[in-house]
């Protein structure tokens, strides 16, 4: 009996403790990338694009993110700076919808000759090395404004 209270302890820690939790963290950050990079084979081969450190971050999910550093115990809510209540920023909401990069985001939306959509975004960068560029600017003009955000909110909690 305590061995199998002891198997289910183990169980119930893989399932729902730590370990499972960072296999869902992964698949949520898997999906979220696969969702930008529906095509591995054009994403791998293509002739042109440096990924440099802002586009994996907006690639991954992974980096300044209010959503990302709350998951850490860095932030006091996962809720956007810019939009408040109840809107949770991650990597998609800054990209495609947060109103704080409206001008960016059309800016970047004149470059590609197009709307910025998730299933687009990246078969667009693959377009050519142009598009590729200004979506590089607009992954590190985000990036480097939710740093600066996250730095100074880091500043005033200390
Ligand atoms: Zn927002």
């Amino acid at each position: 009996m305590e061995f199998l209270a002891d198997e289910r302890s183990t169980y119930y820690q893989e399932t729902h403790g730590r370990g499972m939790d960072a296999a869902a963290k992964r698949q949520v950050r898997m999906a979220w990338t696969h969702q930008l990079i529906p095509s591995i084979d054009a994403w791998v081969s293509r002739k042109h694009g440096q990924v440099n450190f802002y586009l994996t971050q907006l690639l991954s999910g992974h980096g300044c993110f209010r959503s990302y550093l709350h998951r850490f115990g860095h932030a006091d809510s996962a809720e956007c700076s810019w939009c408040g209540h109840y809107v949770e920023e991650d990597a998609e909401h800054a990209i495609f919808s947060c109103a704080w990069f409206a001008a960016q985001r059309q800016r970047l939306e004149e470059a590609l000759g197009g709307a910025v959509v998730k299933q687009s975004l990246v078969p667009c960068m693959l377009l050519s090395p142009e598009n590729w560029e200004a979506t590089s600017c607009f992954a590190a003009t985000i990036m480097r404004e939710l740093r600066a955000v996250e730095h100074q909110t880091r500043v005033q909690l200390v």
